[in-house]
């Protein structure tokens, strides 16, 4: 865990000028940043390739990694369950 996430770090940091500093000191990390698993869905109509109707959408389903990707997702999803409801597809 250790030799992995200096790595990370040190990815980062070539990454992103100033992420190194001396500066911080790591307490408790997450160890996840999102959802295990990933819901199937059709990459055109964002329904389930077998359930008609169902969008899996946001963190849980797989499909975000955060609060911004979460709602960026969500306003897709709505667009698509929207389409769908008024012209069936
Ligand atoms: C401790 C913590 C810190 C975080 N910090 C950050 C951060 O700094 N920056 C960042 O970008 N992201 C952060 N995240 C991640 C971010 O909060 C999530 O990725 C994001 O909120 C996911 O949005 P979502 O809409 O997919 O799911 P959620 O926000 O979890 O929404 C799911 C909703 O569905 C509802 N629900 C569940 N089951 C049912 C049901 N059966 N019927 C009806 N409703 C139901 C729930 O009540 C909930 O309101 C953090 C997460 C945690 C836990």
């Amino acid at each position: 865990m250790i030799d992995a996430l200096q790595e990370g770090f040190k990815a980062f940091g070539r990454k992103m000028r100033g992420y190194i500093t001396e500066e911080a000191v790591v307490v408790g990390v997450e160890s996840r940043t999102s959802s295990p698993v990933r819901i199937p869905r059709n990459a055109d109509t964002l329904q389930h390739p077998q359930v008609k109707g169902l969008f899996p959408c946001g963190e849980g389903a797989g499909y975000a990694g955060g609060i911004v990707s979460a709602a960026m997702d969500g306003e897709r999803c709505a667009d698509a369950a929207v389409k769908f409801l008024t012209s069936g597809r």
